[in-house]
């Protein structure tokens, strides 16, 4: 199954069009899409008894721009640093071994799969990263266990503020990467069975036409049911959770010379299965915003 937003109502998104879920389900799922990760075993049971009634709906068509966050209020975002052996390598770090490196982007950080982004500084990165959507969440969940807790994987920009993010006598990553709009996802939600390998997921993204990060998941230090048992052995894992799951080499910061996202620029992000996501950005706005 794939699911996305659509003027913040959830969709379900087939090969000819998108159906409003609250419609095709005569009215026994809400279009919030929080409502739905809060049922999300029913709604999987619904949708897998159901492949008569959702071939006979009618489906709209619409344009990708339309697409909203797949999940457009999560209570929790993690964030997981130097999780790719190549990025962790280009950024002169070591691999962690035992425990995941675990930072907070806050939830007022998500857009859509195709937002303008005000860029505060000349510091902003890019980092291509797989995100986890919880479905049902719990605690101490056992990795062997992990999948069926997860509604999907969607994709994610974990942009980063470098400044902010190193400054101070400890780096304090969370604040870098919450500005408004430093959590694109999208442009859809894919539940576990569409994947060929959960374990072997391209990704990556291109600026402005040009390569800049081609990787897999198969890099990954830690891999995606190793950190929702890490996580959950602390915090509870909530409905709707996000997990950006770490980025492959080539990011910005590190490069020789340096490349930091400019006014104007475009970024495609891109994942084997999930689909692809522009994010434009816009020069700093310095007014007073409520
Ligand atoms: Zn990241």
């Amino acid at each position: 199954m794939r699911l996305a937003t659509i003027g913040m109502r959830l969709c379900i998104v087939r090969s000819e069009g998108a159906l409003d879920v609250e419609t095709v389900t005569e009215g026994r799922f809400s279009p919030d899409p929080q409502q739905a990760f809060e049922r999300w075993d029913e709604l999987q049971r619904w949708y897998a008894a159901s492949e008569e009634t959702l071939a006979a709906a009618t489906a709209q068509l619409y344009e990708a721009s339309n697409l909203g966050p797949p999940v457009p209020a999560p209570r929790q975002i993690f964030g997981i640093g130097l999780n790719y052996r190549d990025h962790a390598a280009e950024a002169n770090l070591e691999l962690p071994t035992q425990h995941a490196v675990v930072f907070a982007k806050f939830p007022a950080s998500v857009t859509g799969p195709f937002a303008e982004v005000e860029l505060p500084s000349d510091a902003v990165d890019f980092e291509a990263e797989l995100v986890v959507v919880m479905g049902r969440g719990g605690r101490r969940i056992s990795r062997d266990d992990a999948w069926g807790h997860i509604a999907g994987l969607t994709l994610g920009q974990d942009l980063s503020e470098r400044q902010v993010q190193w400054r101070g006598p400890t780096p304090q990553f969370s604040l870098g990467k919450s500005y408004p709009g430093f959590a694109p996802i999208g442009p859809v939600l894919v539940t576990p069975d569409e994947f060929p390998d959960l374990e072997d997921i391209g990704i990556g993204c291109t600026l402005n036409g040009r390569t800049m990060q081609k990787g897999s998941s198969r890099d990954m230090v830690f891999t995606i049911p190793q950190l929702v048992e890490q996580l959950s052995a602390v915090v509870p894992l909530l409905p709707g959770d996000l997990i950006f799951t770490g980025t492959p080499a080539g990011i910005g910061w590190t490069r020789d010379p340096r490349v930091v996202l400019q006014p104007g620029d475009q970024l495609v992000t891109h994942a084997e299965v999930i689909g692809e996501m522009t994010t434009t950005f816009t020069a700093p706005d310095t007014g007073p915003h409520r």
